[in-house]
């Protein structure tokens, strides 16, 4: 089937089985066994997907994916954008952990893990950060010690997205404490829940985002559950935090599921037009070069993955995708609530209404963007040394 056709069936198929209530904002699952869908419409959205592969619409049939090319992904995401379809599944296991066991795991290990994200059975968490290792990861100190058929792993971890709802983790451990930091590590996989794992909730001003400390107390992996080789963790977790920096959906799509152009209508509203101009100047300098900035961004993404071979995310390159559109997602929060003035930033529910109070949640929220998954100071750091060659 040649391109043309794979749209035509595409935006048939799409139009026939993407219910209204997947269509524009709203719910969607991350896989996890322990939170319930809501929406009925959800719900079907999510198990017609399943049944046809596209909740992973570029992963290996086998795996439960849906086998698609790139081309065939970037059409996927512009039919669906076109009709304003939810993804059907966002989660760490198919953006993070999942292409990272494609590309690092046995195949017993893809059998027994791919397919379950892909069905939506499972979420997973990250296991990386530590109180005392966030930008120098490699200095972390949870440790793990084989016993049997088990690697038996003591210590803690910080800031785990959604720990409370997973069902498994991936984790960074210590596994050799003898040699330089970087080699004595390991990456392994751990059920959630079980006796040894205690997750406790740290609450957010946004509100938005709930993350945990996690404790280890002789929780257990099992032996099988290794990922690469022991001691060898490190190329793995740096690998899997390129695929979590590169937001592969973004970068496959390049623009076409561009989050939001609402920052027009916001000026327009708030600030009016005339003959289709803003009328204010400056305001309109600054709507401008927010959405030439987006554009660029999306431009870039398109392009690098045009050029990088079968789609694959880009290696350390991806940082600097990081830090770009995590500081233009700074620019669209900060200046949507500036275009709004004194509606801006509500925090008295009796004064605002629902939606206000929720911009301002997400502005809180994306304060967050410049740190989670690595700092945009170490991004930097790792562009300068990785992409630029720049001494140490
Ligand atoms: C919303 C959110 C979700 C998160 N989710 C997870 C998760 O699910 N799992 C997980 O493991 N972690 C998670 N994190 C943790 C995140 O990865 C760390 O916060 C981040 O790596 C920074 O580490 P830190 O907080 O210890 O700050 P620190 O490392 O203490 O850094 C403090 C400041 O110093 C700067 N700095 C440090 N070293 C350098 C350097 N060498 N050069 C220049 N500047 C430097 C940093 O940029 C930062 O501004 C999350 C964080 C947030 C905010």
């Amino acid at each position: 089937m040649n391109l043309e056709e794979f749209r035509a069936e595409t935006r048939t198929w799409l139009e026939t089985n993407c219910p209204p209530g997947a269509r524009g904002p709203g719910e969607i699952s991350n896989g996890s066994s322990k939170i319930e869908i809501k929406d009925p419409d959800t719900r079907l959205w999510l198990q017609r997907m399943v049944e046809k592969g596209w909740t992973v619409p570029n992963w290996p049939k086998e795996y439960g994916g849906g086998g698609l090319s790139t081309a065939e992904y970037v059409v996927l995401l512009e039919e669906m954008g076109a009709i304003r379809a939810r993804p059907a599944l966002s989660s760490f296991g198919t953006s993070m952990f999942g292409p990272t066991l494609l590309e690092y795991g046995t195949e017993e290990q893809k059998q027994r893990h791919l397919p379950r994200i892909a069905r939506a059975e499972v979420e997973w968490c990250q296991g990386y950060s530590e109180p005392g290792s966030g930008s120098d990861l490699a200095s972390l100190q949870t440790h793990a010690e084989l016993d049997g058929d088990h690697y038996v792993i003591n210590g803690s971890k910080i800031w785990t997205s959604g720990a409370h709802n997973a069902d498994w983790m991936f984790i960074l451990v210590r596994t050799n404490r003898d040699v330089p930091k970087q080699e004595g590590i390991s990456f392994m996989l751990l059920p959630m829940d079980q006796p040894g794992v205690t997750v406790k909730p740290i609450a957010l001003i946004s509100g938005v985002s709930t993350f945990n400390e996690t404790f280890f107390d002789n929780a257990l992996a099992a032996r099988d559950d290794l990922v690469g080789e022991l001691n060898k963790g490190w190329t793995v977790g740096k690998r899997l935090l390129q695929h979590e920096r590169s937001g592969m959906e973004s970068l496959i799509s390049g623009g076409t599921s561009s989050t939001d152009s609402g920052i027009l209508d916001v000026a327009r509203e708030f600030l009016g037009e005339v003959d289709g101009k803003l009328l204010d100047p400056v305001a309109r300098d600054e709507v401008i070069s927010y959405q030439m900035g987006e554009a660029a961004l999306h431009l870039t993404q398109r392009r690098v993955v045009e050029e990088s071979q079968n789609g694959a995310t880009p290696g350390p390159a991806t940082s600097i995708f990081k830090v770009v559109s995590t500081e233009l997602q700074q620019d669209y929060y900060d200046l949507k609530t500036r275009l709004r003035g004194s509606r801006g930033f509500g925090v008295d529910e009796k004064e605002f209404s629902d939606g206000e109070l929720e911009i301002v949640k997400q502005f809180f929220f994306s304060r967050a963007a410049s740190i989670y998954s690595g700092s945009n100071e170490i991004q930097r750091n790792i562009i300068a040394k990785r992409v630029l060659g720049l001494p140490d």
